[in-house]
């Protein structure tokens, strides 16, 4: 999203979808600082494209910096197997990271006469709300979550006139974030009794962290491969950021750390196994995923949304995987749990009364419309890619 203010310019994330072939933004016109509210790849995947071509400075909350880094870095290697070109250099990344300007939550910057102040967002830790305060106060949430879970305290709403906010699960609910917790250990409990090993592939940003913070309420064998362990740490470094550090260091000390194939055979033999990537494209899941694959007694625990074109919505809709090339029905169970870091729909509306705008934008969402229609009395905005608009 672009703010424009008499001369000054903003952009507000700038990020990819990792589909294949990749999908990006349009190309940015010239800005004079980049906000980045969090370290999802849809929120970061093209910094480097435009703070390293503009030389801007980029704010974000610190744990933003240190996992989108790495997503960052991960991308361009991701692009060399699939055979895409990186749509930048390690050259521009390594430009991207002298411009990076680490700001606390509850901090203000001033940038062109204007104030940002960031605010939690939930969602993950480091995720931000950014409030720009010029003649009118401008909130843009990014992604949010107003439930506290076991990782992130919820957010709070913002007092604003504008109000840009993330429309994801707008017409849709989600079930007792307990309830799901408790049928997904119960799950667990039963592959594990009958046997079988439990293969939970998860996002290595937040969803590794949830996923170990349930477990941790039990006794199982655990083991985590993926991205997901260098994000542990980096997020048990930034205390401040999460909801309680010494449960996340708890978890993660019940867990054991997958190092090598010798170390993948073993967690094989263990009772669960929490991996990248969450959707199946890809990293180690794909081989934990072979192993198993002719073995009723184990299952597969689907913990996020599966976009379409991904191995792992077609296992959910087909029932069928594409393993080295070939299509196989594997015959393990497969199961799917709601672990969602965004605000229902309900939560969404409650969150827009009590920031009480004039005007509501709605972003990052394929219902809008559901949303628009519970906002009715406010002036409602569903602009689309490339669109401008002037609030009066
Ligand atoms: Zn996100």
């Amino acid at each position: 999203m672009l703010l424009r203010r008499g001369g000054t310019t903003f952009l507000f994330d700038y990020g990819m979808l990792p589909k294949d072939p990749p999908e990006y933004p349009l190309p940015a016109p010239p800005v004079d600082a980049l906000f980045v509210t969090h370290s999802h790849l849809d929120h970061i995947g093209m910094i480097p494209w435009v703070a390293s071509r503009q030389d801007i400075d980029v704010i974000a909350a610190p744990p933003t910096f240190e996992v989108g880094d790495l997503l960052l870095e991960d991308s361009i290697k991701i692009a060399g197997y699939e055979g895409y070109p990186a749509p930048y250099t390690d050259r521009e990344l390594r430009h991207t990271r002298r411009l990076y300007r680490p700001v606390h939550h509850r901090e203000t910057v001033e940038i062109e006469d204007v104030e940002v102040t960031l605010h939690p967002a939930g969602h993950i830790p480091g995720a931000t709300m950014m409030e720009v305060n010029a003649e009118k106060t401008v909130v843009f949430t990014g992604d949010i979550h107003t439930l506290t879970t076991d990782l992130v305290w919820g957010a709070q709403p913002v007092r604003c006139d504008i109000l840009v906010i993330e429309s994801t699960y707008a017409g849709r609910s989600h079930p007792d974030r307990e309830k799901s917790t408790y049928a997904f250990l119960k799950k667990v409990d039963e592959v594990v009794s009958r046997g079988g090993v439990a293969v939970v592939p998860a996002f290595a940003v937040g969803r590794t962290q949830d996923v170990l913070l349930a477990l941790a309420q039990k006794r199982f064998d655990v083991w985590v491969d993926g991205m997901g362990k260098e994000v542990n740490s980096i997020y048990t470094g930034h205390p401040e950021y999460l909801r309680s550090a010494k449960r996340l260091r708890t978890a993660m000390h019940r867990a054991r750390v997958v190092r090598g194939s010798h170390h993948r055979r073993q967690a094989l033999k263990g009772e669960v196994i929490v991996t990248t990537s969450g959707m199946l494209d890809g990293g180690p899941a794909v081989s934990y995923l072979q192993a198993i694959r002719d073995d009723p007694r184990s299952a597969v625990l689907l913990t996020g949304f599966q976009v379409p074109g991904t191995q792992g919505r077609r296992l959910l809709d087909e029932g069928v995987l594409s393993l080295d090339g070939e299509d196989v029905r594997p015959k393990f169970e497969l199961q799917k749990f709601d672990f969602s870091a965004h605000a229902g729909h309900d939560e969404l509306v409650a969150f827009v009364e009590k920031c009480d705008p004039e005007t509501v934008v709605l972003m990052h969402g394929d219902n809008r419309e559901a949303l628009a229609t519970s906002l009715a009395g406010r002036n409602v905005l569903l602009p689309r890619e490339g669109e401008w608009f002037t609030p009066g």
